[in-house]
């Protein structure tokens, strides 16, 4: 009827109004929260599965309120991505994780690398990635320490641009991991063109492995496809040992998830690479 059109709409616009509000309050103090220094990184241990050992670990941003709440960054990356802050908490990942290899160099566990995300939009943007290389020779830190992560959406770009800048960082040392493979749209050419050298099972295939046929043999087939191009693969989202019997009887080559190391803070990686490693 007319009036119940009336009123959802009513209730619509109503709703669409608090997201807004909430959006414009979320970009208000993210914007804050980057003056004040208030977004961190924890970092998650890769794991080699051969040796079992803590080979690299992936830096993810966090964002901690002043009254403690924790906003998990599939919140503020894409208001982030909206509002254009992304580049800033770019240099900001960028200049938090260079500064952890030289403290990890300095602690003498610098044969740990570190791998940061970043978003078409922070990938394609040229200061962003001067930022970058000038932090990683002020620092006099080896390129081979840094992975980025980019998503499959990288191949929506234009891909000669997006190969350019690989090429320009892979001159330092800097290798590419594909994340969420698999996710969206995957393409087999582009694969093929761009200078990967690590591909990321999206964790979806991974945590169905049990329960679907489907999502394991295309997990499986992942193993394949990023061996045949010559690429390490990586697991992420492993949560239980099912899931890492089975990536290991197919050899992948290195496994990230809940079941073997959480996110944590740097001390945290420290006090575990210690005991990891007695030779320390
Ligand atoms: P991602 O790059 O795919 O990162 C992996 C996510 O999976 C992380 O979520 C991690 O905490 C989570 N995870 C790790 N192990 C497990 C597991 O065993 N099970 C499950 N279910 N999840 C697991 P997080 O930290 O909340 O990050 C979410 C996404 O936000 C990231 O997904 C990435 O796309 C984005 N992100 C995080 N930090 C940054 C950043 O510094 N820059 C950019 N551009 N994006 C970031
Ligand atoms: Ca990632
Ligand atoms: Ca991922």
């Amino acid at each position: 009827s007319k009036s119940l059109g009336k009123n959802s709409f009513h209730f619509y616009s109503q709703a669409l109004e608090k997201e807004a509000l909430t959006q414009l309050a979320i970009e208000q103090s993210l914007r804050k929260a980057i003056e004040n220094n208030d977004l961190y990184l924890v970092y998650q241990p890769k794991v080699d599965l051969h040796t079992m050992k803590v080979v690299s670990v992936e830096a993810l941003c966090r964002w901690t309120q002043e009254d403690g709440t924790v906003i998990p960054p599939d919140v503020f990356i894409p208001i982030a991505e909206q509002t254009g802050l992304i580049i800033d908490i770019g240099r900001l990942v960028i200049s938090k994780a260079c500064l952890q290899l030289v403290k990890w160099r300095e602690a003498g566990i610098g044969e740990l690398a570190i791998s940061i995300n970043l978003s078409c939009l922070e990938f394609q943007n040229e200061a962003l990635i001067t930022h970058l290389i000038d932090t990683l020779t002020h620092h006099k830190l080896e390129g081979k320490s840094l992975i980025i992560e980019l998503t499959e959406s990288i191949f929506m770009e234009d891909k000669f641009s997006v190969k350019n800048i690989m090429l320009r960082l892979n001159e330092y040392g800097i290798t590419f991991a594909l994340d969420d493979f698999g996710k969206g749209y995957s393409s087999f050419s582009y694969l093929q063109f761009l200078p990967l050298h690590y591909l990321k099972i999206d964790k979806a295939f991974l945590q169905d492995v049990e329960s679907s046929s489907s999502s394991a043999a295309i997990a499986k087939t992942i193993i394949d496809i990023g061996h045949n191009l010559g690429l390490k693969v990586i697991a992420e989202g492993v949560e239980d040992q099912f899931m890492l019997d089975y990536i290991k009887t197919y050899e992948c080559d290195l496994a990230q998830g809940f079941y073997l190391y959480k996110p944590m803070l740097p001390e945290a990686i420290e006090s575990l690479y210690l005991v990891n490693d007695p030779s320390h």
